[in-house]
């Protein structure tokens, strides 16, 4: 620990405090997210290598991680081969068979080796029955072994390998006090749970399996309780009396003024709405609705009786495509009633932009229509009364609460696609009550969908171009290769730009055909939407950016190509792009990928159009993880429990998270102040807590 006489450790010390942390390796933690020593102690790892259980030579699996124990029986030197690398190699074995061990660039590994002596060697076994070999082992002594038998292995990042991150934390195991203990007394002893000091220094260093199993047991408790704890906190805020009280607001003369009449399900949705912001405590509200089944006219609803009774409301969208879309379309169905809307994202230019901070100020405009650019602190309401969020799981809870911290306690509603089983949307939503969109305008044709291999995309671009000749628009999503961390942005705008090129134009000759992707300028974005729209254009080749919310009824074919890259409920949302309007319409899903495993999701997928069944397919088949992804749902990321494998302990933590805050409403007893303190580091992000 290297420090200055006057500093003493505290858990917001930052890491660069650290004996071999410079500013570099700093900055490296950061993208871990780790800034502070707490942070440090918190970075738990993910699974450990045993070396107690050594495998002999011959036994070893091949080309898997395993840890071998054997002699070390010769040293044979070493030398630079060419490429200019250093090697280094050994001989180890044991009463049946020998093990050939290799270093690149690391002449010391074999230096602090002893022939005659006993090793672990850890790596991976390769080559065959009679020549086994292992390429830049790792070497343990029986001793090393004997105080620490298992190997953290941590998330690592480029240049921050899991064993540094490992040196670094074991110096700081003797702090771990520094932590505190946030769990109350009684609580660990109901639950037999470890202190948090020792649990911290087990999981790093556990003594045993067991040791480890159960420090994981009692940090996995605490962070679902802080979680639960966050949730009850923000859901206390919420159920404050509101600062917008409305009047009860007839809907007539608003769905009057429509050229169709609203579904069932809307007037429904809607009547839920107005009697819940008529209420006493601010109305927080998920309404949730397959793709297409007409959410935004609910939110128009709702946005309309708002303003009737004088407050401004606030509608955040998760691109800048969707807000400008909803910008105009809500501005039609408002503007009659003499409701001025106005638009704020990213890119409005800086005049414009304090024009509109103005109006919203002055209580001169009435919606204000943007992308997280209205979170921003210099967006002041004069009187906001409704907060709408779009898209919900594209954002999250922690935007949920910036946008409800803009009023004092405006009403709050947000609008997701994505439907989620009952018991984690209960968990996800908590705080939320639901509403549901369960029918879809009348005259709707399902979308037709289908599978095809890329050899079949002429034909397929034949059939384009006759549904063109018939008037209709057709989209085609390129492979999104910005997905692909590793890929570079350059590749990827490559990718789309040779795909337009070379394909939709090429196979389009006569036709129409826009380009649209996520590096265009916001204004060209626009543009290129407002051509589609206009019917200016009869193909729009783009990225994913127009998978979530645009709406132009006229399009009636969606390709998608290299479609087993996305998970289901991305290709549903993509896919609710067309059947918007009377037309047959149809979504080709173009693969060329023959595992059976994505034909058959893919099949699923032409199977049915319900949204609740292609999300269910996708939770039992991918599993949680993309589901659970921070961006699905917009939870705080969490370190180390896992929301659908851990539910007994989470069920735990939700009454016990109940029962404090019953007894401690906003977590202000002091014995309660480093539970309070977790809760707000986990929820610190977007201001979620403010
Ligand atoms: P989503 O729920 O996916 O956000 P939208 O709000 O974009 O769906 O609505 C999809 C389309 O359905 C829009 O073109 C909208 O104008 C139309 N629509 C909504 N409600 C009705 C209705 N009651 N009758 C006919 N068309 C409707
Ligand atoms: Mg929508």
């Amino acid at each position: 620990m290297e420090q200055d006489h006057h500093t003493t450790l505290t858990p917001d010390t930052p890491v660069r405090y650290l004996k071999g942390v410079g500013p570099k390796i700093a900055q490296r933690f950061e993208k871990l997210g780790i800034q502070t020593l707490a942070d440090l102690l918190c970075h738990y790892p993910r699974r450990y290598i045993d070396f107690t259980q050594p495998y002999s030579i011959a036994q070893a699996p091949l080309d898997t991680e395993c840890v071998v124990r054997a002699e070390l029986l010769a040293k044979n030197g070493g030398r630079i081969i060419p490429g200019g690398r250093r090697m280094d190699r050994a001989t180890a074995g044991d009463e049946v068979s020998t093990l050939e061990l290799t270093w690149f660039n690391n002449p010391y590994a074999l230096q602090k080796l002893e022939i005659g002596q006993t090793y672990y060697f850890q790596g991976t076994v390769s080559g065959g029955f009679l020549r086994r070999q292992m390429i830049n082992p790792q070497v343990r002594t029986a001793q090393q072994i004997e105080s620490s038998p298992l190997q953290p292995i941590y998330p690592q990042t480029e240049g921050l390998p899991s064993g540094t991150i490992a040196r670094c934390i074991r110096q700081l195991l003797d702090h771990a006090e520094l932590l505190g203990e946030p769990l109350p007394e009684e609580m660990l002893k109901k639950y037999r749970l470890p202190g948090k000091a020792e649990a911290v220094r087990s999981i790093h260093c556990p003594a045993c399996a067991e040791a480890a199993a159960g420090a994981r047991r009692r940090l996995i408790y605490e962070e679902l309780l802080v979680l639960q704890l966050g949730i009850g906190l923000m859901k206390h805020r919420a159920a404050a009396a509101t600062s917008a009280p409305m009047r009860r607001i007839d809907p007539a003369p608003f769905w009057e003024s429509l050229p169709f009449a609203p579904t069932g399900a809307q007037r429904r949705a809607v009547a839920e709405i107005l009697a819940d912001m008529a209420g006493e405590g601010a109305m927080n509200r998920l309404l949730q609705g397959d793709v297409g089944s007409g959410k935004t006219l609910v939110a128009a609803a709702a946005i309309w009786a708002c303003i009737r009774n004088g407050y401004q409301a606030a509608l955040l969208a998760p691109t800048e495509v969707l807000a400008t879309q909803h910008a105009e379309g809500l501005n039609r169905l408002l503007a009659p009633f003499g409701i001025r809307v106005a638009l704020l994202t990213g890119s409005t230019k800086a005049a414009a932009r304090r024009t509109t901070l103005a109006a919203i100020r002055g209580d001169e405009a009435d919606l204000v229509v943007g992308t997280h650019a209205i979170l921003s602190e210099n967006v002041e309401f004069a009187r906001l009364g409704l907060a709408v969020i779009d898209e919900q799981h594209r954002f999250g809870v922690r935007q949920r609460g910036a946008l409800a911290g803009k009023g004092e306690s405006p009403h709050l509603l947000v609008m997701s696609a994505t439907p989620i089983p009952r018991t984690l949307g209960l968990l996800i939503y908590g705080d939320l009550d639901i509403s549901v969109l369960d029918e879809l305008p009348p005259g709707r044709t399902p979308v037709k969908t289908r599978c095809l291999s890329g050899s079949r995309r002429r034909e397929l671009y034949g059939f384009l171009d006759r549904e063109i000749g018939a008037g209709r628009q057709v989209y085609i999503v390129c492979p999104a290769i910005e997905s692909d961390p590793c890929a570079p942005s350059e590749g990827a705008l490559k990718a789309v730009k040779t795909y337009y090129e070379e394909t939709a134009q090429a196979l389009l000759p006569n036709r129409r055909v826009g380009l649209m992707h996520g590096k265009l300028k916001p204004k060209e974005k626009a543009q290129v939407m407002t051509d589609f729209k206009a019917g200016q254009l009869d193909a729009l080749v783009s990225t994913t950016v127009i998978e979530v919310g645009v709406d132009v009824p006229n399009a009636s074919v969606m390709v998608i190509e290299d479609a087993e890259r996305y998970g289901l409920s991305a290709l549903h949302q993509l896919r609710g792009r067309v059947g918007r309007g009377a037309a047959e319409s149809w979504c080709f899903l173009v693969s060329d990928h023959s595992g059976e495993a994505v034909q058959k999701r893919l099949k699923f997928l032409c199977s049915t159009t319900d949204g609740f069944a292609v999300a269910q397919y996708d939770l039992e088949t991918r599993g949680p993880g993309d589901f659970f992804g921070s961006r699905q749902h917009g939870l705080p990321m969490l370190q180390i429990a896992d929301l659908m494998n851990d539910t007994r302990t989470l069920h735990a933590a939700q009454s016990e998270a109940a029962a404090l805050l019953a007894a401690d409403p906003l977590l202000r007893a002091p014995e309660h102040e480093l539970l309070a303190a977790q809760v707000e580091r986990m929820f610190r992000q977007a201001g979620a807590m403010n």
